[in-house]
Order: structure tokens, then sequence, then C-alpha cells
């Protein structure tokens, strides 16, 4: 893999991580088996003890998955990476990987809401307790500290309200309490930001976003360290099962080749539409991280590269209101997923964050007048116009 690492980063995305077989054959091979056979006992023996380097079985390695988290680890200047079924299976394989009963997390309250599902329902099951605070406000993170703290955990920017949480900061307040950081990078794209080089120990995706791009499959990857993937990562992954399939991660492997290119075009029309909203009198709030008005923009202007391919914005009135923008669109479809190569809406108070109660969305800002924009591929002005015209029936 060091070899990989003497190309620039866009250059990693086409060809780092290839293991090309006898024939030579151009794009990656999908390697849909299960397992592998051995020309003797002594070299089965050998793979088991880990003195024959090679594969096994493909809950543990497979060599197209292979060559997803080479590829993942030598862009975003990981040491290594296990790829997982979905981003959810990675952001449960990390955090438990990392914790046992008695001990604490803290974590930000703005989260995508499967991921403040573990951390407030499920770890507290096994004896894992959470703190939830406010990511931006720094002494939020430094009080909620316990002798137990083991592991930080947030996502940046946040889902659905695009806010930006310091990294370097709160690396430095979780190393300070003998504790981890785990950073959800999937809102920034491994192009725009990368958390390992700010301090995080540990990054994870759900590849179903960017990284696949063009709404096909599922997938996850967890990055961090040798010492942190084998210290916390490696025996809970490989037993109890989160592997992701070979031909998911072929299709993953195509999305990679193609990840700067599109992420960089999504940024710009994302762009482009805020500009278009800007002061719109149907519109009362306009987030988009890039803005000089972004709350959090002098972090932003530090920790990340690039803009957003997300708007958030908030409609002047009612989830009526809302609801009418959403169903007058007829190019920007309405789906809950995000990073597509077509363009998509998303309400967030009746779906990715329905289940937290109306106190816990208004401490967010998820009021029911809140749009999230994921921009694809299509003409930035084919979907500006499209957006134009579903606000004037709002
Ligand atoms: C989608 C998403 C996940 C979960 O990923 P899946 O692939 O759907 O399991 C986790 N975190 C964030 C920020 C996401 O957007």
């Amino acid at each position: 893999m060091s070899a990989s690492f003497r190309y620039r980063p866009e250059t990693r995305l086409v060809h780092a991580g290839s293991l090309r077989s006898q024939f030579g054959e151009t794009s990656e091979s999908i390697f849909l088996t299960q397992g592998f056979v051995y020309d003797s006992a002594e070299q089965c023996e050998g793979r088991f003890t880990g003195a024959d380097a090679g594969f096994q079985y493909s809950r543990f390695a497979n060599p197209t998955v292979d060559m997803f988290e080479r590829r993942m680890a030598a862009f975003e200047g990981a040491e290594t990476a296990r790829a997982t079924a979905t981003g959810m299976a990675a952001v449960t394989v990390a955090l438990m990987g990392q914790l046992r009963a008695g001990d604490h997390v803290v974590a930000s309250k703005a989260m995508f809401g499967s991921c403040r599902y573990i951390v407030e329902d499920y770890l507290p099951r096994f004896g894992v307790a959470s703190t939830l605070v406010d990511g931006t406000d720094l002494d939020q993170w430094r009080a909620a500290v316990r002798p137990n703290t083991k592991v930080f955990f947030f996502e940046s920017p946040t889902n659905p309200t695009l806010e930006v949480i310091d990294i370097a900061a709160v690396a430095e307040i979780a190393h300070d309490a003998g504790a981890t950081l785990t950073v959800d990078n999937v809102f920034a794209t491994p192009i725009w930001q990368s958390p390992l080089a700010l301090g995080a120990d540990c990054v994870v995706y759900s590849a179903t976003k960017h990284i696949d791009g063009q709404g096909r499959c599922l997938g996850g990857v967890v990055l961090g360290s040798e010492k942190f993937i084998i210290d916390n990562i490696q025996m809970p992954f490989r037993q109890t099962g989160p592997a992701l399939s070979p031909f998911n991660a072929w299709v993953l492997l195509k999305g990679l080749e193609t990840l700067a290119v599109r992420v960089e075009r999504q940024t710009r029309t994302a762009a482009a539409v805020t500009a278009a909203l800007d002061g719109h009198k149907k519109i009362k709030r306009l987030i988009y991280p890039g803005r000089p008005d972004h709350p959090q923009a002098e972090v932003i202007k530090r920790q990340m590269k690039g803009g957003s391919t997300l708007v958030a914005f908030e409609i002047d009135g009612d989830k009526a209101a809302a609801f009418r923008f959403l169903n007058g669109l007829e190019l920007v479809r309405i789906s809950n997923n995000l990073g597509d190569a077509k363009s998509l809406v998303c309400h967030p108070a009746t779906t990715t964050h329905q289940r937290l109660a109306q106190a816990a969305r208004d401490e967010l800002g998820i009021s029911d007048g809140v749009i999230r924009f994921s921009a694809g591929l299509e003409h930035q002005d084919d979907l500006i116009e499209d957006i134009l015209q579903a606000l004037e029936k709002v």
C-alpha cells in the first residue's frame, strides 16, 4: 500500500489498492467467493496462525473487499480500514469495539437518527452510559467528561442543519480526558475533510452516500491506525459478522474512481442553489457551509477544504407549507437518501428525525419548515428553476 501514497489523492482514488490477477484485467475483479482453498494442510495451518499471508474466509477478508479497504485507507491517509455492510454496521462496530460495560460516551446531540439510537438507547443496554452535548460548544464537551469516559463521538457537518464541530479542539479535549475521538465523516466526504489528520482516532463512513453516489448499494467503512483497528475493531469485526459483500465492494471501488469529480461538481451545484435562494421571500433561514454567514464559518475555514453537497433551508411556514414545496418539485425527487447522482430533498421533521420528541427537534433547530437538499449531477440551472417554481407553490 505504501506505493499508493506516492501519488496525489485523486490518483489514489483510481489506482490505490488494486490487486490484479494473472489475467491482467483493467477493471478490478469481483471475487464472489465465500472461502478459499489451500495447496496443503501446512499452508492451511499457516493461514490460521498468520504465518502465511492470504485469505481464509470472506467474513474476515476477501480480495475485492480488500481492494476497497486499501483504496479508502490510501485516500483517507489511514493506516488501515475495515469495510462493513452498511454505514450503521461501521458505527456500531467502531463504538462497541471500543467500549465495555461501565464506560461512558460523550456525543453530540445533532446526529443521524440511527447513530443517536445507538448512543442513547442501545449502548445503555450493555451498561455504557452517555451524555449528549451541543457539539459546537467546547465547554459542554469538557463539562461532560467523567472518570470513565472512553469515547467521544460526533458527525460534522451535522444532519440536517449542517452545524460544524471543531475536530481538532474536541480531539484535544478527548485526549486530555484519556478518551478517543470517532468522527462520522459522511456529510463532509473524504474529499473535503480529513478527521484523522485533525487528531481523530477513528473515522467512519456510510459508503451508501457519496462513495457509491449512484443509489445502488449499501456499505460502510471504519478507518484508523493499524494499532487502533487491531486493538479495538479486528476481533469484533471478524467474530460478529458485519462484513461487506464482495459485489458491493466492487460497486464502491468503482464509485471511488469518480468520487472527487462527483463531489466537486455537486458542491459547486449546492453553492449555486444556495446563491439562488439567498434573500428569497419564502425562506427564513439558509444554511450552507462555505457561506460567510454560517455560524461556524471560522472553523470551516480551518478544517474543511470545500463546502458541502448539501444545503439546508427553512421555509417560512408550517408542515403544510413545506409539503406544498416538496410536492411542487418536478425534477428533484423526495428521498431520505443523500449524496446521489439524482438531486434529492427530504423533510427531516417527518422522516429522519421523526423519532425525536418535539422538544429535541426544537433544540436542534429542526422545525417543520426545514428542508434538506442534496445536490446531484443534473445541470444546476434545471435544479434552480425547479426549486424556484416549487417555492411559488408554498
Ligand atoms: C446514512 C448515514 C449513516 C448510516 O449509513 P447506512 O449506510 O444507511 O447504514 C450514518 N451516519 C450518517 C451521517 C449518515 O448520513
